[in-house]
């Protein structure tokens, strides 16, 4: 990469610095103390898919995790630990996994190449197309096809988040809901999925409820 591509960043730094001060001069004061984010946002790591800028929130607003297509893998460490220390620490209210149309991951997880590290990772999405292949297998249309894997991909992450013991117990002490979004990357429109929260706890509790 061309030095002054780097050198870039820096000054993009500096003026940020400048630009937020001279709006709040106590600006980084008060970053400095902690958070209180509302929110928990799991997401894409593609990088057209930002966070804050596509929800207009500011540092501090949110807590992030983001890795390829939006996964909520019960038995990785990392988005586990995330999910922890947001609900249990932080004290979030709102969990979001939100997707995005066109993503590369949703798409390369239904291609038969050998993939190496990526293949148990993406099998994880073959898994969402084998629970709904009956509603998938009828979209003639290959865009709209994976445009809906985007959605219900988002649909069984969050359920993968409402079996986890810490999203059951604070739902229990508190206000506390799941949302699924998705991100259109040809209109820059956030779509709320209005998953059922409610109606997805009370149906899987029958099997995944935890004490
Ligand atoms: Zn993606």
């Amino acid at each position: 990469m061309a030095s002054h591509f780097l050198d870039k960043i820096f000054e993009n730094n500096k003026n940020w610095i400048e630009d937020k001060l001279s709006l709040q001069p106590n600006y980084f004061n008060d970053l400095g103390k902690g958070q209180k984010p509302e929110f928990l946002y799991i997401g894409c790591s593609d990088s057209r898919v930002t966070a804050e800028e596509l929800m207009g929130l500011n540092p501090g607003e949110v807590f992030v995790h983001r890795n390829i297509a939006n996964m909520v893998i019960n038995i990785d460490l990392n988005t586990m630990s995330v999910v922890e220390y947001a609900v249990e620490h932080l004290k979030v209210n709102h969990l979001v996994v939100c997707g995005h149309y066109a993503c590369g991951g949703v798409m390369a997880a239904m291609q038969s190449a050998d993939l190496g590290i990526l293949n148990p990772w993406l099998r994880c999405i073959r898994d969402v197309y084998r629970l709904h292949k009956d509603e998938l297998n009828d979209i003639e249309n290959e865009e709209k096809k994976y445009a809906r894997l985007v959605e219900l991909n988002v649909q069984e992450q969050c359920v993968n988040l409402i079996k986890t013991a810490v999203v059951q117990k604070a739902y229990r002490q508190r206000e506390l809901t799941v949302h699924g979004w998705v991100f259109d990357v040809h209109s820059g429109k956030l779509i709320d999925l209005k998953i059922d929260f409610e109606g997805i706890l009370k149906e899987i509790m029958e099997i995944y409820h935890l004490d």
